[in-house]
């Protein structure tokens, strides 16, 4: 399991590959609120998500051989996003698989980062078989998407900076997955005091990891559509790492439906200019809809990505925050 050393660590090294993202205040969240509500904007980061810092730690600690020969990578775009840029960046040849169900837009990203692309099956765990088989044949290193304490330290040098930024915060609302990004900011906060609340949003459609902690094992569920593709996928039968570290540091977690995101999508656009996609908006969404709470001490509300095609920004934010159909 990761320690904060190995935050502190990941941070140095990935410096370069990383912009070190604003936390604003939000005046009219803190209102509505009734405490003092950030915002933490990896939706600015480098590739649109807070990925590549997990990528950029995991793949700077490649040997030679292991860099010559590539990595692989499974993913519902972001993590693909963020593997192709660190190891473009680096000359290491990668391979992104993907589903059928990943955005357009979001496979042409990867492509122009110079990956090379293989559409594989209708969910994300059929793409993970097929990567799993190219990692075999061809001796590539697989890049977790979250599952390895690399990656966690990596996407828990976000905490690093919610600590500098923000050194009162009492509660961090975090997009909640793999749990990576959950796990990795919570080994800081939690750290730092582990009086600080931690609490973990997902989508109602197929929250993998929300109901793997109420039935107190790794489940599957049948993927489902929704807003925040970024979180859809499972944490793995046999997840070695983020399944324990969540269950150990998460101290809430909440569920958003589909109306709820695209109102928090509508209301980051207008209220902030800032596009976020479905996915890096369920924190935010967590927090309009009432369904988290502050103790009137400051909050922090990760964006955790902004990687939305404008069609479906579009859709999603044609109601205004009203509730969506
Ligand atoms: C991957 C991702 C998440 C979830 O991160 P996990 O580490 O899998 O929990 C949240 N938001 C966005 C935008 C992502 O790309």
């Amino acid at each position: 399991m990761s320690t904060l050393q190995d935050l502190v660590a990941a941070r140095h090294l990935i410096a370069p590959y990383i912009r070190r993202t604003p936390l604003v205040p939000s005046r009219l969240l803190s209102e509505r609120a009734g405490t003092s509500v950030h915002l933490k904007l990896e939706c600015l980061q480098e590739t649109g998500s807070f990925k590549v810092r997990g990528a950029a730690n995991r793949i700077l600690a490649l040997s030679d051989a292991e860099r010559a020969r590539g990595v692989v990578a499974v993913s519902t775009g972001n993590h693909g996003r963020a593997v192709a840029y660190v190891a473009g960046r680096l000359g290491i040849p990668a391979t992104v698989c993907i589903s059928e169900r990943v955005p357009p837009g979001k496979a042409e990203a990867i492509r122009r980062l110079g990956a090379r692309i293989a559409v594989h099956g209708a969910s994300y765990d059929e793409a993970e078989a097929y990567a799993r088989a190219l990692q075999r044949e061809q001796g590539l290193v697989f890049v977790e998407p979250f599952d390895d304490p690399l990656v966690v330290a990596g996407q828990g040098t976000i905490g690093l900076e919610l600590l500098e930024d923000l050194p009162e915060v009492d509660m961090a609302v975090v997009p909640l997955s793999g749990g990576g990004l959950l796990g990795g900011i919570a080994i800081a906060l939690k750290a730092a005091d582990p009086r600080i609340r931690v609490v973990g949003v997902s989508m109602e459609r197929a929250p993998v990891m929300v109901r793997s902690l109420q039935a107190g094992r790794p489940l599957a569920l049948p993927e489902e559509e929704t807003l925040a593709d970024a979180l859809a996928g499972g944490i793995g039968l046999e997840n070695h790492h983020t399944f324990r570290l969540v269950q150990r540091h998460v101290d809430d977690t909440v569920l958003v439906s589909e109306d709820e995101i695209a109102a928090a999508m509508a209301w980051a656009l207008r209220e902030h200019h800032l596009v976020v996609e479905g996915g890096g908006a369920v924190g935010l969404a967590a927090l309009l809809s009432g369904k988290a709470a502050g103790r009137g001490r400051p909050v922090a509300v990760v964006l955790s990505g902004g990687n939305v095609g404008q069609e479906t920004l579009a859709r999603a934010t044609a109601g205004g925050d009203r509730p969506h159909a």
